[in-house]
């Protein structure tokens, strides 16, 4: 493959790079079909990013098309919210969005087709009895006795259950492929039922509706799709893929690739166990931080990028995997490390009193927004007699490993000079309650072992930080036994809200942007809660080696 192409090569690249080469496909089309029944997640994201960065690489195009031929759960709100969230990712379907419910009338069409050639008949079995004659794949069914019915009563019988003379389930059309077949999806498999739903979009004006497995082949072809990428489960349906576009007689036929789903540990993907997660009221919506929706991340400060970054990390193979949750939260540190501002804020505050510090006194020291990045700028953040600093960084009996602030001890403050603590005051309770220190400026250059962040708190403004963690305590949720829910397993401690302290700064934050608190972790403004006079911060991720990134954690 030529080196021009980004990222690692994979199976699908080097069929799609092939097949250009080859002159067997002019522009590459490929497509990405949710289904509207809920939010897109991560898994979602793996399949986007390869529809759509493989049409971009390869100079083709991809479809947006809602997978809306179940009209049992679908609705519009899932579709807005689908766009909204491929958009964000990155891409771009430019005019080419559909609904599949938009060729219902087309695949009626193709279905009589298939009934005038001989290759699809209306079926009386009920669903028990089908089951029954379908048998098992190691021996051959049996044929419905409808099977060889006189193509005008076929033609007959399916427009009487289009205009809706029969009750639900009572008829159906199958395709007539071949009942000795060891693939049972090819054993005459349903390609229309009779559905008295209304649908999101079509309303009552349908009541037999198109399996998957008929209405996909047939959108990809409609729309002059060359490369069709689903997940693995798909690859014992393709020989039925093929025998649609085949014998409708599409030319070239779309071909379908099948790749491995993404699954990540500590998390469920599937939409039914989501929608579970929101509607028992286990997390605060499908946006909820905690989530591993794409609407969720955002919310919680993931960056667009490091998502795409951590897809092409994970790459594209056929074999069933689970990849560590720590390998995306790695992305999402690398990305920010180069692009978030830094601030100081302390969410377990301890108070410190600067002795020679005259009270009402203000220093303002300057301080890079971002050392990864000058551009940034500086910023000054005000510096004063009393000061928060972390409760973590005083220890008053430290063990031999503890570097920060100790009775007697002295330590750098980020960005303004020295602080040597000479004393404890204590509350009632004999909690420790403040600090006494001393200052020395930076120009003294005093030897010392740690740098500890502060806040003024004459100018510190009040801050929530919610403390994010993993929503489920079991790393493989998948090798749960069948009766063991992963509702079973989730994390009471997944969200912590603590109070604290920050530079004056963090209220000039605008909702969604994410910020590096120094010492402490990324920190993602909420874009729905942060306002004057609640300055909301999610925690988007601890940072990897800080002492301090668990701050709040404890309770
Ligand atoms: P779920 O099982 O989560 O409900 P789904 O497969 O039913 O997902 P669809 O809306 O049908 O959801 O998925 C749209 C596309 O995204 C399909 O092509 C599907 O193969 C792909 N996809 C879904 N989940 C994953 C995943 N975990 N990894 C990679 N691709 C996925
Ligand atoms: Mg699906």
């Amino acid at each position: 493959m030529s080196s021009s192409q980004p990222g690692a090569s994979h199976f699908i690249r080097e069929i799609i790079a092939a097949d250009v080469a080859a002159g067997r496909c002019r522009e590459v089309v490929t497509r990405f079909p949710p289904e509207p029944n809920g939010y897109l997640h991560i898994g979602h994201a793996k399949a986007v990013c390869l529809d759509f960065g493989t049409a971009r690489e390869f100079g083709g195009r991809c479809h947006l098309r809602m997978d809306d031929t179940n009209p049992t759960k679908e609705s519009m709100e899932y579709v807005e919210a689908i766009q909204r969230d491929i958009r964000w990712l990155g891409f771009d379907w430019g005019k080419h969005f559909y609904y599949s419910a938009d060729y219902f009338e087309r695949m009626y069409e193709c279905a009589r087709q298939l009934i005038r050639m001989g290759k699809a008949y209306v079926c009386e079995l009920s669903q028990e009895e089908w089951k029954e004659y379908r048998g098992v794949p190691t021996r051959p069914g049996r044929e419905s006795p409808w099977r060889n019915r006189p193509v005008e009563e076929s033609l007959d019988l399916f427009a009487r259950m289009r205009a809706g003379e029969f009750p639900d389930g009572s008829l159906c059309l199958r395709a007539k492929i071949d009942m000795a077949s060891p693939n049972l999806h090819l054993r005459d498999p349903v390609l229309y039922r009779i559905l008295r739903v209304p649908h999101y979009r079509t309303g009552d004006r349908w009541v037999i509706y198109p399996t998957y497995d008929f209405a996909h082949p047939l959108e990809d072809a409609f729309e002059g799709v060359t490369h069709s990428l689903c997940t693995l489960e798909f690859e014992v349906h393709r020989p039925l893929y093929d025998w649609v576009v085949q014998t409708l007689g599409f030319d070239p036929p779309p071909r379908q690739y099948e790749f491995a789903r993404l699954e990540l540990t500590y998390t469920v993907m599937s939409k039914r166990k989501l929608l579970a997660l929101v509607r028992g009221g286990y997390v605060a919506g499908w946006d909820d931080p905690r989530m591993p929706t794409l609407c969720g991340m955002r919310r919680r400060g993931y960056p667009p990028e490091a998502i795409r970054n951590f897809c092409e990390a994970v790459g594209v193979t056929k074999y069933e995997s689970l990849t560590e949750v720590e390998l995306l939260e790695h992305h999402v540190r690398e990305v920010l490390n180069r692009t978030a501002q830094r601030r100081m804020a302390v969410l377990e505050p301890l108070r410190i009193e600067l002795e020679n510090v005259p009270e009402g006194d203000v220093a303002w020291v300057e301080a890079p927004n971002n050392p990864e990045n000058p551009a940034d700028g500086m910023r000054h953040v005000p510096f004063g007699r009393t000061l928060w600093i972390e409760r973590d960084d005083f220890c008053e009996d430290p063990p031999a490993d503890f570097f920060r602030l100790a009775l007697g001890r002295t330590v750098r403050l980020r960005g303004a000079g020295y602080v040597t603590c000479t004393g404890v005051e204590r509350g009632p309770d004999g909690q420790i309650s403040g600090l006494r220190g001393r200052w020395a400026p930076m120009t003294e250059r005093i030897k010392v072992r740690a740098t500890i962040h502060w806040v003024s708190a004459a100018h510190a403004v009040p801050i929530e930080a919610r403390l994010y963690d993993r929503l489920f305590n079991v790393r493989d949720l998948s090798a749960l036994p069948e009766d063991d829910d992963p509702l079973n397993h989730l994390n009471p401690d997944s969200l912590r809200v603590v109070r604290g302290w920050g530079e004056p700064a963090l209220a000039d934050t605008r909702p969604g942007e994410t910020l590096q608190f120094e010492r402490v972790g990324y920190f993602c403004a909420d874009e729905r809660d942060f306002r004057p006079g609640a300055l909301v911060f999610n925690r988007t991720v601890t940072l990897k080696d800080s002492p301090v990134a668990r701050a709040g954690d404890r309770r």
